[in-house]
């Protein structure tokens, strides 16, 4: 099949509407956004915008929905979460390439995004299962315990660059602990989450998950509205602080977490296995993932000055590897960026890393033999960086890696912590000493010793500083959408009891 074939085939398969209540809405209150498969630049399906009453009808929805779903306990629900494992299971592969397709990651990478999203699938409701209340020691002889309730309705606004993966996962540990959910993807790549909204519907009872596209004003108006007491957040460190605001401004105290920006580093000392680095760095980039378009990319290396030359010269020997391409054709391993508008701001990006004196060792502009029409950006390599520079100091979230140099180990400390970002490190050393101490000075949420990106589902993912507030895929993630409630019994003594009963 034809690459434009395979295309049509995908997005002729689904009627991409959002889903309320169990029904479709053909009519959405704002109309439509074209998406656009960021490999030609062709339109290739239409999205719902989501009107403010088109989300209030999907937070009283999902408030009509929450009770039952409550109620039937955490067997039920987890029977829900095996049907839709099942369901998932059968559209895999559709699922991969809507993502491919509207978001320009690589297929190859999107399969395993949908792999990956099913274990997660697995992986909550025993992790759920083991969560208890607890009974406390608060006086002698009497009866003092908690137990947990669900917010309510959940709302969850996701990021573009896992669009699929997200709009699975995210919402699956506000479910398991009986909340209900209105979920918004990025308007940026929303094809995949309307497809899954009807997917949705096969495994979960109606109102319990609601789908809602559209940008900002969807967001707001699901921000705001005074039925959703908790809200989690996965995008910018911008729009999180838009979203703090918006919350205090709507009256009501509501509960936030958010899974912000990061400019990560890599901490690279002189002992390690050169090779088994540099490829560290490749892999923690995600290029061939995301085109680097990761809250959790290693986007700035700092590497020992004594190795650096060396160090340099075999990344740009490995990043010459990579064939850019579109998607969706199986031989491509690193994709378009996802709109004209972020290919212009990446690459003002690189424009400025020039400008302010950085050596581009390779990359940064057009690659050939792509679509002319494509958002393709040859992944950028900069030596000699300085934390006054732009490209050293702020989240690009592409493919430009930043490379600095480092002779002392207190500079090295002061630059990897010397942002306001703080969501992920690595630090690649074979003395374990200097690995543990070095772990633990850095400031960030998710350090790796000799190794990078690779979530483990169970371990708090998050970061310090501007990068988080909260946990995620956790325990401690599942307690943040409970409330605890705590009972406190008197009990009288035994003697009156077994009088007042037997006489
Ligand atoms: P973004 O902040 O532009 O948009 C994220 C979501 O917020 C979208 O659904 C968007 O429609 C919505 N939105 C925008 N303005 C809003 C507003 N005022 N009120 C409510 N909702 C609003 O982010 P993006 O460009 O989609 O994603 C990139 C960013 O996400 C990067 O900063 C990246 O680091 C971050 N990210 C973080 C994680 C993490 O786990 N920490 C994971 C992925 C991406």
């Amino acid at each position: 099949m034809s690459l434009k074939s395979l295309v049509e085939s995908a997005v002729s398969k689904r009627s991409f509407q959002m889903i309320i209540g169990g029904e479709a809405v053909t009519k959405p209150g704002r109309g439509f956004r074209e998406a656009t498969d960021p490999s030609t630049g062709e339109v290739v399906a239409q999205v719902p915008l989501a009107s403010a009453k088109d989300v209030d009808d999907a937070v009283s929805n999902a408030l009509s929905a929450q009770a039952g779903w409550q109620a039937l306990g955490h067997e039920g629900r987890a029977e829900c979460f095996a049907k839709f494992h099942e369901v998932i299971r059968q559209n895999q592969e559709e699922l991969a390439l809507l993502d491919a397709i509207d978001g320009g990651n690589p297929i190859k990478a999107m399969r395993f995004d949908i792999d990956l999203s099913l274990a997660y699938i697995r992986g909550w409701p025993g992790l759920a299962q083991a969560l208890t209340g607890q009974v406390y020691p608060a006086s002698p002889g009497n009866l003092h315990y908690s137990s947990h309730r669900p917010y309510g309705v959940v709302g969850r606004i996701t990021a573009f660059n896992h669009p699929a993966m997200f709009a699975i996962t995210r919402p699956l540990p506000s479910l398991i602990m009986g909340n209900t959910l209105v979920l918004k993807p990025s308007d940026e790549t929303s094809l995949s989450t309307l497809a899954l909204a009807q997917m949705f519907q096969e495994a979960f009872p109606p109102g319990v998950v609601n789908v809602i596209t559209g940008g900002v004003e969807a967001g707001e108006a699901l921000v705001s509205h005074p039925d959703v007491k908790r809200l989690a957040f996965t995008g910018s460190v911008n729009t999180g602080l838009a979203i703090q605001k918006t919350a205090a401004e709507s009256g009501y105290v509501k509960n936030l977490s958010l899974e912000l920006g990061g400019k990560n580093a890599m901490v690279v000392f002189p002992d390690v296995d050169l090779d088994e680095a540099v490829e560290g760095a490749i892999f923690g980039m995600n290029l061939d993932v995301c085109q680097g378009q990761s809250c959790g990319s290693n986007s700035r290396v700092l590497v020992h000055s004594s190795i650096r030359e060396e160090f340099v010269a075999a990344l740009e020997a490995r990043l010459a590897q990579f064939t850019l391409g579109v998607a969706y054709d199986e031989k491509t391993d690193i994709g378009p960026l996802v709109s004209q508008a972020h290919h212009r701001r990446v690459s003002s990006y690189v424009e400025s890393g020039i400008e302010q004196g950085a050596r581009l060792v390779r990359g940064g502009s057009r690659p050939d033999g792509v679509p002319e029409a494509g958002t393709f950006l040859e992944p950028a390599l900069f030596d000699g960086v300085t934390p006054d520079m732009r490209i050293g100091r702020e989240e690009i979230f592409g493919p430009v890696i930043s490379v600095f140099g480092w002779d002392s180990y207190e500079e090295m400390i002061g630059l990897a912590n010397g942002l306001d970002l703080g969501l992920t490190a690595s630090v690649w050393t074979n003395d374990l000493t200097i690995a543990h101490k070095t772990a633990d000075l850095l400031d960030a949420g998710y350090v790796w010793i000799n190794d990078s990106t690779r979530h483990y589902f169970g371990t708090p993912f998050g970061g310090t500083k501007n990068s988080s507030i909260g946990r995620e895929e956790s325990q401690d993630e599942l307690l943040t959408y409970v409330e605890q409630k705590v009972v406190h019994t008197r009990m009288p003594s035994l003697d009156n009891a077994l009088k007042r009963v037997l006489g």
